[in-house]
């Protein structure tokens, strides 16, 4: 089955929303590429101008995180119906960052996920082995567990729909980028851990992401495996070089 790519920045804590619409109005022409689809998941309070910013073009403006409660006393949180009315899609999930820093956990990312469909959101779920978890060789175990919790009563209509993102913790932000048979080898073992735990046709068609320091350079060998499908890109996201990255075929 041929999978369309999905190439995602993750902006993390960077830009004010004036800088997001200059980033964008700049970004704009260099990652126009219809058979890529291109996510920019932005902070918070720069989804609404990035989103005026990228009218008429191929970007889709996505979110960096939200909670799994649908309103109420959750001071300082995004509820899905508030990222749902500013015309958001894509909806990043449980990123190592959240998980380190905000106490995330397999169980969170589940009910944000189940909630994201229940919105008609994507969401793009993050999974990932430490350093120490590789060299001790438990990271193909380790990354089935994140994704069974995951996908907890995800029905495979939705299951079919996400995004995955294979992120080992060690390649983010440190340039030290997977090699491809690294990379590949986990998201190959991803999509087989989604065929057991509901169909071949629902692993065929879910969409893989490598991150962890992609650049321009890593770019087409990595989105050439036959397991990744894209790549949620954090620090190069930031620069002219996403548009390289982006159009990483030309
Ligand atoms: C990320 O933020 O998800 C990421 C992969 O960052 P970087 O590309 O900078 O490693």
């Amino acid at each position: 089955m041929s999978r369309k790519k999905i190439i995602a920045g993750n902006w993390k804590m960077n830009m004010t929303p004036t800088e997001a619409v200059e980033l964008v109005n700049t970004l704009k022409p260099l990652v126009a590429n219809d058979d890529v689809d291109v996510v920019f998941c932005v902070p918070a309070i720069d989804i609404i101008p990035a989103m005026e910013a990228a009218k008429g073009s191929n970007i889709n403006i996505g979110a960096e995180n939200m909670y799994y409660e649908d309103k109420g006393a959750y001071t300082g949180e995004i509820s899905p119906a508030m990222l749902k009315d500013a015309g958001v899609k894509y909806v990043v999930i449980g990123h190592s960052e959240r998980r380190e820093y905000f106490a995330e956990t397999d169980e969170t990312v589940n009910k944000k996920a189940l909630k994201a469909f229940e919105y008609g959101m994507t969401p793009i779920i993050c999974c990932g082995e430490s350093l120490t978890q590789r060299e001790q060789g438990i990271t193909i175990d380790w990354i089935r567990q994140q994704i069974k919790i995951a996908f907890l009563n995800i029905p495979a209509e939705n299951a079919a729909k996400a995004v995955i993102a294979y992120e080992p913790i060690w390649a983010i932000g440190t340039g030290k980028v997977a090699t491809t048979e690294q990379a590949q080898e986990v998201c190959q073992s991803i999509r087989s851990c989604i065929a057991e735990i509901y169909d071949e046709a629902t692993a065929q068609a879910i969409r893989i992401q490598y991150g962890g320091s992609v650049s321009a350079g890593s770019a087409p060998e990595l989105f050439a495996q036959p397991d990744i499908d894209g790549g949620l890109v954090g620090g190069a996201s930031l620069k002219p070089e996403f548009g390289d990255i982006v159009n990483y075929k030309k």
